[in-house]
């Protein structure tokens, strides 16, 4: 005893699962039942990798000696495939995730000192003989031939770069969808087509919008799942910028909506950046996009107006002559309209659109049919709208495409402005999109399908961050996708 129990220079562990546990009812600490189909190796041991964080962290401070970890690994259900390699792509996903677990408790300051992976050969155990493979290289127990499994040449590279290949150290090669949680709109004019159509969860009647992917400090989505599940967009925008592609500005860009209108909405215009920036406590300007989901039979859009001038604009305006001014333009399902600043704009009553709009919310209202909220009518904005509006309007055919006969499985283009590029997709079997952008939005707007393997329907808005790759769709559905210009 007087010899072993000498000062030590590093402390070696052995470490390869760990136990959640809370306090108990009683105020003692109790286990916590591992839920059904916890994720195990071959010989039953749960897969844990935080006990490498916690486990490390805890014995640091407690302690405070260099630590090594001196056995971590696993046993896989490891067999020769038949194109004669064995390909163990749990053992990698388990190595990548326990060493990421160990820098991250190195990064936090714990003195880790090295790191003994558990092992090299598949071998006889002590405990189970030759019944678990732990190995790096496959041995045939039989006539000890040895095949080095697909980890071991991971393992390399893991060393070759001293862990650069992990995933933690690898944002670039997210592979998280971000879903979000929408924010719901109550408004007069909205209806109840959002829970009866689409099967959200709608706060009541009149929910005019649906603020499906929003940073914006009136409706902040929450990731609805995964490493960032709860956290707000806007939150995720300033704390993970790399998901964004590092894209510069000071919050996310755009503003994704479903808008069901039973009724007409106000007749309204939108600032550019430069004149919101002014006017409006720095906010950007508007431009806006709608894509029409669907439309009653013989429905219109107002889109510009008529005016030919300054002055009659002013006159038409002041004097109410809104039937001469409001131009009124024939829409139906799958038209794609572009608004830019300065556009006079109205959605009518029973038409639903996905609107694809710059992160803002400032709407100068003209003229809202003399109609009254509360017993009274609703604020105007006619100074400001008579500053903005661009006379004369674009015609309507610069202002409608329809893209109702475009190609299925492919990426198909509504438009590229300075804010925004916005795509159609018609998944009909499937289709394949290399997420190169800085990250991409999607909507599912009709039907349902599968992205990666992932179930998904009607209602789904996502993101695919910075460096996902390769995305597979499936099914038959169609979606809306959009990123920055
Ligand atoms: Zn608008």
């Amino acid at each position: 005893m007087a010899l072993i129990h000498q000062p030590i220079d590093f402390m070696g562990q052995n470490i390869y699962n760990g136990y959640y546990i809370r306090i108990g009812a009683d105020g003692k600490l109790e286990y916590v039942d591992r839920p059904a189909g916890f994720p195990k190796t071959a010989a039953n041991w749960p897969v844990t990798p935080e006990c490498l964080y916690w486990g490390t962290k805890f014995l640091y401070e407690r302690y405070q000696m260099p630590l090594y970890i001196t056995e971590n690994g696993m046993s896989c259900h490891d067999q020769v495939s038949a194109d004669g390699r064995v390909h163990d792509s749990n053992r990698i996903d388990f190595l990548d995730q326990y060493l990421s677990q160990l820098q991250r408790a190195s990064d936090d300051g714990v003195d880790i000192r090295g790191y003994f992976l558990w092992t090299f050969l598949d071998n006889f155990e002590w405990d189970k003989g030759y019944n678990e493979r732990f190995g790096l290289v496959y041995v045939d127990f039989a006539t000890q031939k040895r095949i080095a499994k697909d980890s071991a040449f991971w393992y390399q590279k893991v060393m070759e770069t001293n862990g650069g290949i992990l995933c933690m150290n690898n944002a670039d090669a997210n592979k998280e969808i971000l879903f979000m949680n929408p924010v719901f709109k109550q408004m007069i004019w909205g209806g109840n087509k959002l829970g009866s159509k689409w099967g959200y969860e709608i706060p009541g009647e009149n929910t005019g919008e649906c603020w499906a992917v929003s940073a914006h400090p009136n409706g902040d989505c929450t990731i609805k799942e995964g490493t960032y599940a709860g956290k707000t967009l806007s939150q995720l925008w300033t704390e993970e910028p790399q998901l964004f592609g590092n894209v510069a500005g000071d919050r996310f860009p755009l503003l994704i909506k479903i808008i069901d209108a039973n009724d007409d909405l106000s007749i309204q215009v939108h600032p550019d950046d430069a004149y919101a920036g002014e006017n409006e406590n720095g906010s950007f300007g508007k431009t806006e996009c709608w894509y029409i989901l669907d439309a009653p039979e013989g429905a219109t859009l107002v889109i510009g107006h008529n005016a030919k001038d300054k002055a009659e604009l002013e006159d038409m305006i002041h004097n109410g002559r809104w039937n001469e001014f409001l131009r009124e333009v024939p829409i139906k399902k799958g038209d794609f309209i572009q608004i830019d600043p300065g556009t006079v704009h109205a959605i009518k009553g029973g038409i639903e659109i996905l609107e694809t709009q710059q992160n803002s919310d400032i709407t100068y209202r003209v003229y809202d049919y003399g109609r009254l909220q509360n017993g009274k009518p609703r604020e105007l904005h006619i100074e400001k709208s008579i500053d903005v509006i661009t006379v004369p309007a674009k015609s309507v055919e610069e202002s409608v495409v329809n893209i109702s006969t475009d190609a299925k499985n492919t990426m198909n283009p509504l438009i590229s402005c300075s804010y925004y590029r916005v795509w159609k997709l018609d998944v009909d079997g499937s289709m394949e999109v290399s997420q190169e952008y800085p990250f991409l939005i999607m909507s599912v707007v009709e039907g349902d399908g599968l992205i990666n393997g992932q179930l998904i329907k009607k209602g789904d808005h996502f993101i695919l961050p910075s460096g996902f790759g390769k995305v597979e769709l499936q099914g038959k559905m169609e979606l809306i996708a959009s990123t920055v210009a």
